[in-house]
């Protein structure tokens, strides 16, 4: 099962590649080359360049010593143009890192550095055109997921926003990585996470926070009075 770290570092992986300007990018992106097939945790596209990078994200050392593809003949590196490993800092020496590979690293607070550029790869078994059909089938089916999803869809359409100073928003905790509802005052600088066993301190002005609704007065004037009606 995929660790939520892992989780993390993918798709954070894709704001990356966005910052890079590629034109199209997605997780979880199937390729085959002959029999073979691999995932590739991330894969970007520049459409202009021709160019395609392929991010393989490793959170453990031992998902990195296990992993035989990176030394295959049909491993990222030959897939596409570029090929990275992506880790939290400090996990692999850069003399760890298989030939041709680049490698990213990212902190606690998701920035992420480049700690070793990879070097183009002159003849990917794939073609360009493989790696865009590919890539894109991933990402639709990122988007139709994620339709289902709704995570963040503000059930309420904010009635009871209106002058509101308790906010619902989604946060994730930089030391567990899990992604919880927390309300808060609109004022509020930190909140402690919700993960069991966790209890660290969030700093909403670091962590990724996704606004759901606010809860006005009226909204605890009307909940209280519905509560009273029940115990009656
Ligand atoms: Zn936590």
């Amino acid at each position: 099962m995929e660790s939520t770290l892992h989780e993390h570092l993918k798709v954070q992986s894709l704001y990356w590649l966005k910052d890079k300007m590629v034109d199209l990018c997605a997780n979880e992106v199937k390729l085959f080359f002959r029999r073979k097939q691999v995932k590739a945790d991330a894969v970007g596209i520049n459409i202009k360049r021709k160019e395609s990078r392929i991010i393989e994200v490793k959170v453990s050392r031992a998902d990195f010593l296990r992993d035989s593809v990176l030394h295959e003949p049909y491993g990222y590196h030959a897939l596409a143009d570029y090929a990275y490993l992506m880790t939290p800092v400090g996990l692999l020496q850069l003399e760890e890192v298989p030939k041709g590979y680049g490698l990213l690293e990212m902190d606690e607070y998701d920035n992420i550095t480049v700690k070793r550029n990879p070097t183009r790869n002159p003849n990917p078994i794939l073609t360009f055109d493989t790696l865009i059909k590919r890539t894109g089938r991933a990402a639709t089916n990122a988007v139709l997921f994620q339709e289902l999803s709704k995570e963040t869809k503000d059930l309420t359409k904010g009635t009871f926003s209106n002058g509101a100073k308790v906010h619902l928003i989604n946060a994730t905790c930089p030391a567990c990585k899990k992604r919880k509802q927390y309300l808060v005052r609109s004022n509020q600088s930190e909140v402690t996470c919700k993960a069991r066993a966790c209890k660290q301190m969030i700093p909403l002005n670091k962590a990724r926070v996704h606004f759901i609704t606010a809860y006005n007065k009226t909204f605890f004037k009307q909940l209280t009075a519905l509560m009273d009606e029940e115990i009656d």
